[in-house]
C-alpha cells in the first residue's frame, strides 16, 4: 500500500459501477493516481474520482454525465470571458441559476448540466 493512501486498496467505492451496476474498486498506479475502477474492466470501462488519499471523490456518474461537465465548464469559462464578467460574478451568477449556494459544475447532475449548457448558449446567441 502506498504512503499517501489513507483507504485500503482494492476498497469498494460507496456507489455501484455507473455504467454496469458492479463493484468499483480503489486502484493507484503512478499515472493517473488513485480512482475507483469497475471490477469487469477491461469489459466495463466505468469509474469513479478518488482523492489522492484514496477517499472516494463525490459520487460515481456515468461517462455522460463526465462529457457533459466538460463541455458545461468550456461554455461557460467561454461566455463569461466573452462578455468580460470576472470569475467571482460568473459563479455568482450561477448559484442564482440554481438557487443554491457555491455550484461547482463537477456536482451537477444530468438535467442540471442540460439546464446551465441550454441558458449559456441562449445567453452567448446575445452577446
Ligand atoms: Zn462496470
Amino acid at each position: 500500500m502506498s504512503d499517501n493512501l489513507v483507504v485500503e486498496l482494492y476498497t469498494r467505492h460507496p456507489d455501484p459501477c455507473p455504467e454496469c451496476g458492479a463493484d468499483l474498486i480503489l486502484h493507484e498506479n503512478g499515472k493517473f493516481g488513485a480512482y475507483y475502477g469497475c471490477i469487469y474492466y477491461p469489459r466495463c470501462h466505468g469509474s469513479a474520482a478518488a482523492h489522492s488519499d484514496g477517499r472516494p471523490m463525490g459520487h460515481a456518474v456515468t461517462h455522460d454525465v463526465k462529457v457533459l461537465r466538460i463541455l458545461a465548464h468550456k461554455l461557460f469559462d467561454k461566455w463569461y470571458n466573452a462578455i468580460r464578467m470576472s470569475r467571482n460574478d460568473a459563479y455568482a451568477w450561477l448559484d442564482t441559476l440554481f438557487d443554491v449556494d457555491n455550484v461547482h459544475i463537477a456536482n451537477l447532475g444530468r438535467e442540471e448540466l442540460k439546464i446551465l449548457i441550454e441558458t449559456v448558449q441562449r445567453e452567448m446567441k446575445r452577446c
